[in-house]
C-alpha cells in the first residue's frame, strides 16, 4: 500500500535513556536463554511535516527513573530540543499508554493536547488497579496528571482508529496494557507503523515470543498482527524499546542517539 500522495512525514527515534541490567527472560515469555543480558533502550519518538510536530509518548521523569534503576542520558525534553523540537510548544502528544516510561513526562508539554483511547483511561483508574502486580507499571501521579489534562481540555480520548493529522492514524491494540494503541505513519518508504510497547523489540513480534509484562496475552498476539497488517514490510514495524534502532538507522545529522525512521534502513 502506497503512501497517500503528498502526504509523508518524518520519524525520528530519540533516545534519552537505557536500562543494561535487563535479562532476557524479562522480555520474552519463552527466552532461549533465561539469564542471558537483553538491554533496553529508552525512546521518545517524534513525526514532523506538513506544518506539525507531533510526539509519541513523554518518557519518564528522572525520580521515577532513579527509583527503578534506569539510566538516564538526557531528560526526553533535552532529547527533542536536541533534534530542534521545543517540547513547550507541542501541540499534540500521543499516550501510546499510561505506563510510567511513556506517560512520566507530561509535564514537558504545557501547551499539548493529549491523545489515549478510552480502553486505557478506564484501565488504569479502573478495578485492576487493585491488584498491585498490575499497577506495577504505573505511577500514581502520572494517572493524576492524565486526570488533570482530562479535566482541563487537554485530553482528546479516542475509541479506537482515528485520524490525529493528515494520513497519521491511532490504532487500539491492547494486551501489554488495558488499551495501548500504536501509530500508523505515512513516509517516502511507505507505510511506517509506530509498535511502541505492543512489541518491545523486533524479536517479539517477529518470532510471536510475547513480552511478559502482558495483561492479555491473546491480545497482544492479535495485536501483532493488526500491527504487520497495517505496515509496508518487516521494517516498516518499529519497536518501542529495542536497542538496533539505532544500528539499524540513519543518524539525523550526524547524532547517534537520534535516528530517521522515515528513510530505508542502513543495516
Ligand atoms: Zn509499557
Ligand atoms: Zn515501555
Amino acid at each position: 500500500m502506497a503512501a497517500t500522495p503528498g502526504i509523508t512525514y518524518e520519524i525520528l527515534a530519540l533516545r534519552y535513556g537505557t536500562f543494561d541490567g535487563r535479562m532476557q527472560f524479562q522480555n520474552f515469555m519463552i527466552p532461549d536463554d533465561h539469564a542471558a543480558p537483553d538491554p533496553l533502550d529508552f525512546y521518545i519518538f517524534a513525526i514532523r511535516g506538513n506544518g506539525r510536530t507531533i510526539v509519541m509518548d513523554t518518557g519518564f521523569n528522572l525520580e521515577s527513573a532513579k527509583r527503578r534503576g534506569r539510566a538516564v542520558m538526557r531528560t526526553p525534553a533535552q532529547a527533542l530540543l536536541d533534534a530542534g523540537i521545543d517540547p513547550t510548544e507541542v501541540k499534540d502528544v500521543i499516550l501510546t499508554h499510561m505506563h510510567w516510561d511513556h506517560a512520566g513526562g507530561m509535564e514537558y508539554f504545557p501547551k499539548a493536547m493529549f491523545h489515549i483511547q478510552a480502553a486505557e483511561m478506564s484501565y488504569c483508574t479502573g478495578p485492576c488497579m487493585c491488584e498491585p502486580f498490575l499497577r506495577r507499571p504505573f505511577d500514581v501521579e502520572d494517572v493524576q496528571s492524565a486526570i488533570a489534562a482530562l479535566y482541563a481540555d487537554r485530553m482528546k480520548v479516542h475509541e479506537g482508529t482515528v485520524e490525529v493529522a493528515p494520513g497519521i492514524t491511532l490504532h487500539l491494540i491492547g494486551g501489554h496494557s488495558g488499551g495501548i494503541q500504536a501509530i500508523r505513519v505515512p513516509t517516502a518508504r511507505g507505510w511506517v507503523m509506530l509498535a511502541g510497547d505492543a512489541s518491545h523489540l523486533w524479536r517479539n513480534i517477529r518470532r510471536r515470543n510475547p513480552f511478559p509484562v502482558v495483561v492479555n496475552v491473546e491480545r497482544m498476539l492479535k495485536g501483532f498482527d493488526i500491527i504487520n497488517g497495517l505496515a509496508d514490510g518487516e521494517d516498516h514495524v518499529i519497536p518501542g524499546h529495542d536497542p538496533l534502532i539505532l544500528k539499524r538507522f540513519p543518524p539525523l545529522n550526524g547524532n547517534p542517539e537520534i535516528v530517521r525512521l522515515d528513510l530505508p534502513p542502513i543495516a
